[in-house]
């Protein structure tokens, strides 16, 4: 299809614009909307808008204490990645409009060394040269509130029937709206915290899982906002309550048969035991990124399955890093590795691109694999866990900035100028917190994702 086939098709669907949507380094979607019959010219030369996108910060601030950027000049080009014409999704819950992932690249078409969505194709390359074809899916918790007055949407109880019907017109008109964008789901269901939804995003290859999670928080937030309801996607909407993960879920496949499935006593293949492990090693340095911000740091509590020890387990759900092992009931397709502390406020094609560096690294050195452990450590006294080799990870800005900077892995993954903007951005978030409460602080995310 042409260009100029492929507008008429769009303005066949009624559609005026195309929103260029691309991810910022606070997980906040920034985007740009150009008229239809722009898309050609966006396509081949992009959209300008400015380099210091990379060093906002989650509140509109924009820091320049990253040298790389540390003045307001400079332009870089913001493109829609349009492949195939099914990447301008006319979306369901916004007629009119139709939407692109967006890639950013230097001024004279050259790669931009801060564009995260590069940065997620190179660790996907490097799978595929070490014989890999890495599947990904993101779970998305959100808490649903009533537009008007800010009441819950749902009254619960957790996972049952009756909160899903207080929400059934929202529940039906998303389901349709997901469907109508190209977006495949396993499932929906009422969370446990209050007023609390999922939806778990089928696997896809992880760029397309990284825009397809993008892509379905638009219309989450259209298809709520039809029914007056808001939705909040923040790690922690609320200090009383249960977070928001973003749960991660990898596997691997080699000539496409999934490649962490094996005979040893969890059902792992000895790839499937050195990804495991690669991951459990780098952990401090990945959720610092797939779990990066003040709001991360506040949700990362014991007892709430959010992931805030550093240790492996076999469907162990207060584990960092839970296996989901295969059985006879659903197959040797079916083994994955679920990444619970991570959420929204995680770049997600950062995210995946830690995860699958870790893991891949894990493989390449042949990294022994400890023992699961299924208790819920946060029960264990400092002795005991220090004995099993298990530590907190941060739940403060200086022990996660320290993680970050200190980590090879993510300063090999992001490279240096990325990883310098993304730890201004945490700085600067945290100056902002200094000296505000940690309600103010949750108060000024709740609603940014
Ligand atoms: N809401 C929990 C979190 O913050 C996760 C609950 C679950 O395991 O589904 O990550
Ligand atoms: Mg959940």
């Amino acid at each position: 299809m042409n260009d100029s086939t492929l507008v008429s098709s769009l303005m066949d669907r009624d559609v005026a614009g195309v929103t260029i949507g691309w991810v910022d380094n606070n997980g906040i979607v920034r985007s740009r909307t150009v008229p239809v019959g722009e898309l050609p010219s966006a396509v081949r030369r992009g959209v300008g808008v400015t380099a210091v996108f990379a060093v906002f910060d989650s509140h509109d601030g924009i820091t320049f204490a990253h040298e790389g950027l540390s003045t307001p000049s400079g332009d870089v080009r913001l493109i829609p990645v349009v492949d195939s014409p099914s990447d301008v999704v006319p979306l369901a819950g916004q007629p009119g409009i139709a939407w692109a992932n967006g890639r950013q690249v230097s001024a004279d078409g050259s790669p931009w060394p801060y564009d995260q969505r590069s940065v997620l194709e190179r660790q996907v390359s490097r799978a595929a040269d070490a014989g890999f074809e890495v599947k990904a899916g993101f779970e998305m918790e959100m808490v649903i509130t009533r537009e008007s007055d800010g009441t819950p949407a749902h009254r619960g109880p957790a996972y049952s029937a009756n909160a899903l019907r207080d929400i059934d017109e929202f529940t039906v008109r998303l389901l349709r709206d997901l469907a109508a964008n190209g977006i495949s789901i396993g499932q929906l269901h009422a969370e446990y915290g209050d007023s609390q939804v999922e939806i778990a995003l089928s696997p896809l290859g992880p760029v397309e899982a990284a825009d397809a999670q993008v892509l379905a928080r638009q219309t989450i937030h259209s298809a709520a906002q039809t029914h007056g309801l808001r939705v909040s996607f923040a790690p922690l909407p609320s200090l009383a309550g249960a977070g928001n993960g973003w749960h991660l879920h990898t596997s691997l496949a080699r000539d496409g048969v999934n490649a962490l499935t094996g005979d040893d006593e969890y059902g792992l293949s000895a790839v499937g035991r050195n990804y495991i492990a690669g991951l459990v090693r780098e952990l401090p340095g990945i959720v610092a990124v797939t779990a990066p911000s003040s709001g991360s740091l506040l949700r990362r509590r014991p007892g709430y399955w959010a992931g805030a020890y550093g240790f492996w387990g076999v469907e162990n759900r207060e584990a960092a890093i839970r296996l989901v092992p295969s059985s006879p009931l659903l197959g040797t397709e079916h083994t994955n590795v679920e990444l619970k502390a991570c959420d929204a406020s995680a770049n997600p094609y950062l995210a995946l691109a830690v995860t699958i560096a870790a893991g891949l690294d894990g493989i390449a050195d042949g990294r022994e694999l400890t023992d699961p452990i299924q208790e819920d450590v946060g029960g264990w006294d400092d002795d005991r866990r220090l004995a099993a080799g298990i530590s907190p990870l941060a739940t403060t800005h200086e022990e996660q900035r320290a993680n970050l900077v200190s980590s090879g892995l993510v300063r090999r993954v992001l490279g240096d100028q990325l990883l310098g903007a993304f730890v201004a951005c945490r700085d600067a978030d945290e100056a902002w917190a200094a000296n505000r409460s940690d309600d103010d602080v949750l108060e000024s995310l709740r609603w940014i994702y």
